[in-house]
């Protein structure tokens, strides 16, 4: 008995195994079905998985969209991770899905969140979802920063992020922070959390430029209520 193959991917989608004296074939994961199952657990969006370097059109920045390729085409040997930081609508969320897709593709267990969905977990889920983004091969978080407004947000920031350092996996985090914000936050919790990330990524100015005008934006809105 040959195990069959996939006929998109080739590879196998069955395996050997021996009972005492006979061989059997049991079902597995091909490479297309593994990828795909690894997509759907890392993109919290299914959009997101079609944000790839591939799909960049060049209107964002060559020099910030190559930083980032070269970032992905470095995984999975990486301990430090990138903090893409700018203002809001400038490319960090599409660059975080490039790089994310980019270490799928290379066999990597990838999870993307934002930080107000960790802040959404439910309170006896919390130690679970930490432990779940500390295990993960690369994290990609979103949107650091949200959690400035309560201590409770606070704290669960820092733990994500400390287990993530004393992991020494590399994680990419976006935010919408300023410099200035990032280095000398007011408040004594934040401090101790952007100090480590500063530790732990290297920072990566996303200022494309290309930030939509609310009438691009409306025009958008217009055309999908078919206006
Ligand atoms: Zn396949």
């Amino acid at each position: 008995m040959e195990p069959r193959t996939c006929p998109t991917c080739g590879f196998p989608v069955e395996r050997r195994v021996w009972d005492v004296d006979r061989e059997l074939l049991i079902p597995c994961r091909c490479r297309c079905s593994t990828l795909e199952a690894r997509r759907s657990e890392c993109f919290p969006v299914p959009e997101m998985a079609s944000q790839t370097f591939a799909a960049d059109d060049g209107k964002f920045g060559q020099d910030v969209v190559e930083k980032c390729r070269k970032y992905a085409d470095k995984l999975p040997g990486l301990h430090s991770g990138l903090l893409l930081f700018g203002p809001p609508d400038s490319g960090k969320t599409f660059l975080s899905c490039c790089i994310a897709n980019a270490a799928l593709e290379r066999g990597m267990r990838v999870l993307m969140r934002s930080m107000p969905w960790v802040l959404s977990r439910r309170y006896g889920d919390v130690a679970d979802t930490i432990e779940e983004l500390g295990q993960a091969e690369l994290l990609v978080l979103d949107d650091l920063g949200a959690e400035r407004a309560t201590d409770y947000g606070r704290e669960i920031v820092y733990s994500v992020i400390d287990t993530r350092y004393q992991s020494r996996r590399p994680t990419v985090i976006s935010t919408n922070l300023t410099r200035t914000e990032l280095a000398a936050p007011d408040d004594m919790a934040c401090r101790r959390t952007y100090s480590r990330v500063l530790e732990m990524c290297l920072p990566l100015e996303v200022d494309t430029g290309r930030r939509r005008s609310t009438r691009e934006r409306y025009a958008d809105m217009a055309k999908e209520f078919g206006w």
